[in-house]
């Protein structure tokens, strides 16, 4: 209670930095052009250029997959007290997005973190009961593709109805996406197995990885169920926690694409741009913010706005030959703040 009413006090945006580290050999002979100077702050640029920018948090080279997991901890402890909350990994294609959500075999990122810490404080919780879903889903060009239907859906996007599900909006301003699927998860395996069966369904529908996550998003929703009646009666309190590996912030337009990928570069850049224009209007508490923009603002609409808490993981990298796409995300991501 009283973390959540410092997290209120604060605002409910936060805006995390994290820097990859340079992995490369060829690179590594390259003097990193982008570093972080203390934990909110972050340098751009050399001696004659220095820009500063100041987050929340910043997560140098050096951060494990446990210090970052420990920021955002707080923010799940939200989620379990009936909070929306939205985490959205940010940045160019190369520079982490990934890593952080879903990490490797040896070190696992902040979903399956995530799961595991919900399912553990849910049972050390002697007021209340839980229970869990999961639902999972891409956004490509406009159109949403349900990543735990029973039966796989058609590469062809818009092509089958279960890849053009509808957003609805009740009375409430409860968002609601038609017909999506969604799994009763009773533990940590079950979550993780359901979690890694919606990452396989999306990579093996497109040629290849870099291709799927650079051109669409992908949103796992966690749906908690929160009975105050220990036993499991009563009625449900409902609340939603989001992650989202969000297509690569990278301007394509600029890199001379044609065709498809122009297209699909273009669907990329307006969504981000909105959710960009959602998150800036939102911090200026202003009246009109413009959800109805693009589909990922209105999936997330009930879980950006009023009472919900929403993180920003702004993924960027050191190289210098990266030193424009780092700039536009560092002002981005300052914009939301
Ligand atoms: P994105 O999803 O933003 O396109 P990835 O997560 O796929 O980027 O990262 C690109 C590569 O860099 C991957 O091989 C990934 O394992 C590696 N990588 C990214 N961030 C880190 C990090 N903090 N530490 C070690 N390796 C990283
Ligand atoms: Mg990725």
């Amino acid at each position: 209670e009283t973390l959540n009413k410092i997290l209120d006090t604060k605002g409910c945006i936060r805006v995390f930095c994290r820097i990859r580290p340079l992995l490369s050999t060829i690179r590594r002979i390259h003097k990193p052009i982008v570093v972080g100077l203390g934990s909110e702050k972050i340098v751009v640029g050399s001696a004659g250029s220095r820009k500063e920018f100041g987050f929340d948090k910043v997560f140098s080279q050096e951060a494990t997959q446990e210090d970052v997991f420990v920021e955002v901890e707080p923010i799940l402890r939200s989620a379990l007290d009936g909070h929306n909350v939205c985490i959205l990994a940010y940045g160019q294609t190369g520079t982490g997005k990934t890593f952080t959500m879903d990490g490797t075999n040896d070190s696992p990122g902040l979903v399956l973190r995530a799961l595991k810490d919900l399912f553990r404080q849910a049972s050390f919780d002697s007021s209340a009961s839980f229970t869990f879903s999961i639902s999972m889903l891409e956004v490509y060009l406009g159109n949403l593709r349900d990543l735990l239907a029973p039966k796989p859906s058609n590469r062809a996007y818009g092509a089958v109805s279960r890849c053009n599900l509808n957003i609805q909006t009740d009375l409430k301003g409860l968002v609601e996406i038609e017909g999506l699927t969604e799994v009763d998860v009773s533990n940590f395996t079950k979550a993780s197995w359901w979690y890694t069966k919606g990452r396989q369904v999306r990579s093996t529908s497109w040629t290849n990885v870099n291709e799927a996550s650079s051109r669409s998003h992908c949103l796992t929703r966690i749906t908690i169920f929160r009975r105050g009646d220990a036993s499991g009666g009563g009625k449900a309190e409902v609340s939603k926690l989001w992650l989202v590996d969000l297509g690569g912030s990278e301007r394509l337009l600029k890199t001379g694409a044609t065709g498809q990928t122009l297209d699909e570069g273009r669907a990329i850049n307006l969504s981000l741009s909105a959710l960009g224009d959602v998150i800036a209007a939102l911090r200026r508490k202003r009246g009109h913010v413009p959800y109805r923009n693009s589909k990922l603002t209105q999936i997330l609409k009930d879980s950006l706005g009023d009472g919900s808490k929403v993180l920003m993981l702004v993924h960027v990298s050191q190289c210098e030959e990266d030193i424009g796409e780092t700039t536009c995300s560092l002002s981005f991501a300052q914009r939301a703040k």
